[in-house]
């Protein structure tokens, strides 16, 4: 559970960054959105105002193997 970037989509405009309540986010190296795990707690509201529809919900498809 959680968000990420589509950095295909994220043309770095940075709302999501200034939206974020935590702080979540800033603007990689790479010019695109990135979002700092740790920080953030899945309140949305990158999702919604991002103009390119870059921010996704991921999917527990990810799989990892810790332990
Ligand atoms: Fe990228 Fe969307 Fe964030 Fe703008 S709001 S920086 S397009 S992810």
């Amino acid at each position: 559970m959680g968000y990420k970037v589509n950095k295909e989509k994220c043309i770095g405009c940075g709302s999501c960054a200034s939206i974020c309540p935590l702080g979540a986010i800033k603007i990689g190296a790479d010019g695109k959105a990135e979002i700092d795990k740790s920080k953030c707690n899945n309140c949305g509201k990158c999702k919604e105002i991002c103009p390119m529809g870059a921010i996704e919900e991921e999917e527990e498809a990810e799989e990892k193997s810790d332990n």
